[in-house]
């Protein structure tokens, strides 16, 4: 069966067992899980944060961006989580696929350059002012 509607529940740990229709949020360690809307019974785990998904949560319910993409799972399923309701988008195609990893990975590389770069620099003029 299909999951509608998702509420927001704040957990510290996530449970064993994920109840349908509810979003579970550990800010502690910047995740959320929930049930795959489908109904296949899938794990969806979304990481918060800069590298991951952003969470709010509103009147209505939990609002999850950017959507929720399970290309990595047999249902291939595709759809947002916004104001507690579950949007669908229609079936990936391969080439949606690939192009969604890619940018992930582009994103991911832009991250770690940003941090990574800035820590070179520095090391690189430290190394400079002692020769
Ligand atoms: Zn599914």
């Amino acid at each position: 069966m299909k999951t509608e509607n998702f509420r927001l529940e704040e957990v510290e740990f996530m449970p064993a067992k994920l109840e349908p229709g509810i979003l579970y949020a550990s800010q502690k360690y910047r995740t959320a899980a929930h049930l795959c809307a489908c109904g296949c019974g899938e794990k969806v785990r979304t990481q918060l944060g800069p590298l991951g998904w952003r969470l709010t949560n509103g009147r209505t319910g939990p609002t999850l961006f950017p959507s929720i993409g399970n290309w990595q799972k047999p249902c291939r399923s595709h759809y947002f989580i916004s104001n507690g309701r579950v949007l669908w988008r229609s079936d990936w195609t391969d080439e949606e696929v690939l192009e969604g990893r890619r940018a992930e990975e582009q994103q991911r590389d832009a991250y770690f350059h940003n941090h990574q770069g800035g820590w070179r620099e520095q090391l690189r003029s430290w190394l400079k002012r002692r020769r």
